[in-house]
């Protein structure tokens, strides 16, 4: 370790960012890098705590917390304190495949955990592990790595999103032929088409890594949904075994009086044709515009922000997140010792953007729609809104009750609901016949993503539910071990 005081020496410091009012003008990424002589001294306040909760990833009442595939987190901090960024690069590497990605996203569960976290703010580490991958690329350190051999053994991965590519990238190191099948027109799933460009770069990281994988040997086949395009049957018998990775993509809905108007949309839709519309230069023929609308987004999570900071982009006259659950504390309660989740109050970058626009954090809290209102062209113009507070039921389980004189009338001319999916699409389960858990989530055990057709391996959403690009990852790579194993009777993947 590196410096054993630096911890008391040095305060906490993150990289900047463009400030909202200048972002909002174009769709490029809005993070700033920090300088290396900074980022020394974040790596220095790494106190090599002995009890690394950051790179465990484990549970800690009921909660997961920390890096779900085990970074080694205080070995590159110390390699950043010592400024070997080439051995931190490589330290980076053995856990995670894409560390751009998820230096990018990632909300960073491993500060949340960060031991020195109890005391005193934690290490910067998600702003790191950014700079060590993008040292990489520039540097040139970055470059394709086909395996050495090949197995002669052929593997289908169907659905190119981060669980598909974490898959892909492992098996093909392994020496298998790997086949990803994506049914859009561009590989990468959410990280293409779900996280809009200015959180993540389409052509500057996620193409520059996808050319990478085929430069490796990785063969991608998009337009072609399986089950559709092309028979499940057909893979089954062309490959020795098949990866399933196709995401949590059942939208919930929202059925309450006049969900059919004119102008209500899923917010999938609307940040998916906002992304091919931006990598097209111009506007495809489904976008949707939020421009001189009010814009309403039913639903408080990552999604409904993403869908809060392209309204703003397009220009819109307001917008308004409505949250059904309460607001969070401004801070984690004193009496919790333990390093955990910040389930606390904070500003995302879309409110940050709303409120420098509008002047204030679009979310209204405890609220929840009950019906929306047309005009007599079939348009959505307004929504209608309760406050609610959660009670126990019968059962003991919290429910929520509107609270009588609370109703409001919200003018809208777009609607769009964020408020969670439904696990996966089943037409293409039903095909191959594979088990369902009760969530109608590919039935595959955890650490071992074998599902009930022998050859057949689940990883990602599909398996576990909507849920973090960290834990594709995590379930992309493990499944892949799991699947090399099958194949050749052993493996040496992690
Ligand atoms: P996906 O990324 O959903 O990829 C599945 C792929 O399979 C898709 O490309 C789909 O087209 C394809 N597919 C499906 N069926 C077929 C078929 N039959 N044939 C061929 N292809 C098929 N997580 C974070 O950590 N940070 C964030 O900032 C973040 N932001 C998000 C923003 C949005 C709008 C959303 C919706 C999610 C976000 N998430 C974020 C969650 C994260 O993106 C997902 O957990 C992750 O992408 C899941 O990876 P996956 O590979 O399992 O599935």
């Amino acid at each position: 370790m590196g410096k054993p005081t630096g911890f008391m020496e040095y305060l906490r410091e993150v990289a900047d960012e463009v400030s909202p009012l200048d972002r909002i003008r174009n769709w490029d990424e809005f993070h700033l890098e920090m300088s290396p002589e900074r980022l020394q001294t974040q790596g220095a306040r790494c106190m090599d705590c002995g009890t690394p909760f950051c790179h465990t990833g484990t549970v800690i009442s009921g909660m997961a917390s920390g890096c779900p595939i085990n970074n080694l987190i205080p070995e590159w901090n110390d390699l950043i304190y010592r400024g070997l960024w080439k051995e931190a690069l490589d330290r980076l590497h053995k856990t995670n495949n894409f560390p751009e990605f998820t230096g990018r996203v990632c909300p960073a569960p491993c500060e949340g955990s960060c031991v020195l976290g109890i005391t005193s703010p934690p290490v910067t580490i998600k702003n790191i592990e950014y700079s060590i991958a993008e040292k990489g690329w520039q540097e040139g350190w970055i470059t394709p790595n086909p395996p050495e051999k090949r197995t002669g053994k052929k593997v289908a991965v169907i659905g190119s999103g981060p669980a598909g590519l974490a898959a892909a990238a492992q098996l093909n190191s392994a020496g298998h032929w790997v086949t990803v099948y994506e049914r859009a027109d561009r590989p990468g799933g959410l990280l293409m088409y779900g996280i809009p460009n200015m959180k993540l770069d389409k052509k500057a990281v996620v193409l520059r890594r996808l050319e990478v994988l085929e430069a490796e040997g990785v063969t991608f086949v998009c337009n072609t949904e399986v089950g559709k395009d092309l028979a499940a049957e057909t893979l089954l018998n062309d490959y020795d075994a098949v990866v399933l990775c196709t995401g949590a993509t059942r939208p919930r809905d929202l059925n309450v009086e006049s969900r059919d108007l004119q102008g209500i949309h899923f917010a999938m839709d609307f940040l998916t044709e906002n992304t091919k519309s931006v990598l097209a230069g111009s506007p495809t023929s489904d976008y949707i515009s939020a421009a001189s609308k009010d814009v309403v987004i039913i639903g408080g999570g990552d999604t409904g922000t993403d869908c809060v900071g392209t309204s703003i982009r397009h220009g819109c006259k307001s917008v308004t997140q409505l949250e059904i659950m309460p607001k969070p504390p401004e801070s984690r309660a004193t009496s919790n010792p333990w390093p955990e989740w910040p389930k606390v109050y904070r500003m995302d970058y879309g409110q940050e953007e709303a409120a420098a626009m509008f002047g204030d954090d679009p979310r209204v809290y405890t609220t929840t729609t009950t019906r929306f209102e047309g005009d007599e062209q079939g348009q959505i113009k307004a929504v209608h809104t309760v406050e609610i507070e959660w009670q126990r039921d019968e059962n003991g389980r919290f429910s929520p009750q509107p609270i009588p004189g609370t109703e409001k009338v919200l003018p809208a001319q777009l609607v769009l609901l964020a408020i969670g999916f439904l696990g996966p699409e089943q037409p293409l389960l039903e095909a191959l016949g594979l088990e369902r858990d009760v969530r109608s989530n590919v039935k595959a055990e955890e650490g071992q993503y074998t599902t009930s057709l022998p050859g057949v391996f689940a990883a990602g959403d599909c398996r576990r539910g909507q849920s973090l690009v960290v834990w594709a990852f995590n379930e992309g790579r493990g499944a892949a071990r799991e699947c090399d194993r099958y194949l050749m009777g052993h493996t040496e993947l992690p």
